[in-house]
């Protein structure tokens, strides 16, 4: 089945009384060599498995299942089940929970669905009113993947990538950067999907490194000062430090320079390191 084909979404919608859900940021993919790119750049291939968030009508979820040995989903519009139960019908290597991704035991999945596999890719074209959360989620649990790769929209793209200490990083960019090791693939423009979206996309991939990236005493804190950080990104840092941690500027201001770092630094001008670096001054002083 033609699943980029206008004419074909149309009429298995129509025959299931399928309507899209704007709130569930139903979007899907009509443009034919997307899904295909994503699998493979994803690190689809035989001996892997895959998982996939949020399945559409399977336009990606079919090109999972024909390049790993094993897919599993999670969709959370129930109203999908015949759609997808016709569509993916000639795949017996998918199996599709349907479930909220935020609220499922996504470790416990993985040992249920996916045992004996050791190497997992994570492929979607995220709904994007809960991207950041899901990718949080994904690395924060610290699962056994080895790569994220996800279309996102090309603005979340942009910062999801930013390099720290550049105007477009922020608190989940830092966030990201400490599990994973992102890179822009490629961009989708908003005609690729049915129906059009109000922007463009792109799609990004995040390798997941078996340690973080930066070791800090109190992962906790570190997040925290990030967190508060960025919220006030264009102030000096000692604002939001301070704040955050209840230690006078005063004090900070000496840490600060202890880590070699301005006092009068933004948050937005420093790297992932040397909020490492201070973290670890204010974790040892508490
Ligand atoms: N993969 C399909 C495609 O590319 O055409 C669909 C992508 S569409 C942008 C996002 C999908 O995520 C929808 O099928 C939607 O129902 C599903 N979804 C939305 N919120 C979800 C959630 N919290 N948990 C799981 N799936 C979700």
């Amino acid at each position: 089945m033609e699943l980029t084909n206008i004419n074909t979404i149309k009429d298995v919608m129509q025959r299931h009384g399928f309507t899209f859900s704007k709130a569930l940021g139903q979007n899907f993919l009509i443009n034919p060599s997307v899904c295909p790119r994503i699998a493979e750049l994803g690190g689809c291939a035989k001996g892997t498995a895959a998982i996939e968030i949020g399945t559409g009508v399977g336009v990606l979820t079919k090109e999972l299942a024909s390049r790993c040995d094993r897919v599993f989903a999670v969709e959370i519009d129930e109203r999908l089940k015949p759609v997808l139960a016709e569509t993916l019908a000639e795949y017996n290597n998918i199996e599709i929970v349907f479930a909220d991704v935020l609220k499922t035991d996504m470790n416990a999945l993985i040992r249920d669905k996916l045992a004996g596999s050791d190497k997992i890719y994570v492929c979607a074209n995220l709904p994007y009113y809960i991207t950041s959360p899901v990718i949080m989620k994904l690395l924060e649990e610290r699962l056994p993947i080895s790569a994220v790769t996800v279309m996102v929209q090309k603005e979340a793209a942009d910062r999801l990538c930013a390099e720290p200490g550049t105007r477009e990083c922020g608190a989940v960019t830092a966030a990201v950067r400490y599990y994973s090791t992102p890179k822009m693939l490629f961009k989708v423009s908003r005609g690729s999907f049915m129906p059009a979206p109000n922007v463009d996309s792109a799609v990004i991939r995040l390798d997941v490194n078996r340690e973080p990236n930066y070791t800090v005493a109190d992962e906790k804190l570190f997040f925290r000062i990030i967190k508060a950080s960025f919220a006030q990104r264009r102030k000096q840092m000692l604002n939001p430090l301070s704040a955050e941690t209840g230690i006078t500027k005063q004090e900070l201001a000496k840490m600060l320079e202890e880590c070699g770092i301005k006092t009068s630094a933004r948050p937005e001008e420093l790297k992932m390191e040397e909020f490492a670096a201070i973290c670890d001054k204010i974790s040892h002083k508490k």
